[in-house]
């Protein structure tokens, strides 16, 4: 799990950890591919989670759908012919990071429409991340569905492609959620559970490990497919 490729912010700022800088990411690309390991995007990781085939892979996830993963991260992805998943707001496609803006995280625009069809043409996933970031326990049903249904809709018809996957924001979830985003039709969807996913796993709470800021490519290896999986 990433959300943004780009320089460390100063010091101080509100979830600084959630930044990997492209030279980082480069090396635990280079690291993950030197042990003969291919980065795949959350739809084309599902068989070999279910179990249905074998190989070395790992997923890539990247919250919020940033312009700086497009300029940071799909070059680097593109030289390794890795793929991953992007996760849109649908409601800030050429917009910003609004939703953090009450917690004092720096502005950050997000990919523009142009932006996003040429990361899909990549090879890319394009996934939902509701309309407008919210907190969906804390919503009620119907704006809930309307979140989770509403952006598989609005990026459909910004993407001409089906969307099928899903993350909650915040990896804020309960049972009820997790139904709603099966009704709306979604096939995968992605949490903040710390874990290896698995063949046990529902497909519609997937766990994920969090790249950190300081994480070199050593840790990241680590976190992601040696050693023991981290039970949750
Ligand atoms: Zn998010």
């Amino acid at each position: 799990m990433y959300h943004q490729i780009d320089a460390a912010p100063a010091k101080g700022t509100p979830f600084r950890q959630l930044t990997t800088t492209p030279n980082n990411f480069y090396r635990q690309m280079i690291w993950l591919a030197r042990i003969g390991y291919r980065g795949v995007s959350v739809r084309e990781l599902a068989p070999y989670v279910k179990g249905e085939r074998q190989g070395r892979v790992f997923g890539i996830t990247f919250d919020d759908g940033f312009q700086n993963v497009y300029r940071n991260a799909l070059p680097i992805l593109r030289q390794f012919g890795f793929t991953a998943t992007c996760f849109f707001v649908s409601g800030q496609v050429g917009g910003f990071n609004r939703w953090d803006a009450e917690i004092g995280v720096p502005y950050a625009p997000c990919m523009s429409r142009q932006e996003m069809l040429d990361w899909a043409a990549a090879g890319n996933e394009i996934g939902s991340h509701t309309v407008d970031h919210v907190h969906l326990t804390q919503a009620n049903p119907w704006i809930a569905l309307n979140q989770i249904a509403g952006s598989r809709a609005q990026l459909e018809d910004m993407a001409g492609t089906a969307i099928v996957s899903f993350c909650y924001p915040y990896g804020d979830v309960s049972s009820d959620v997790r139904d709603i985003v099966r009704d709306a039709g979604y096939s995968f969807a992605t949490t903040t559970r710390k874990g290896r996913a698995s063949s046990g796993d529902d497909p519609l709470l997937l766990p994920r490990r969090n790249v950190c800021l300081g994480d070199g490519w050593l840790t990241t290896l680590r976190k992601t497919i040696l050693g023991r999986p981290v039970a949750s």
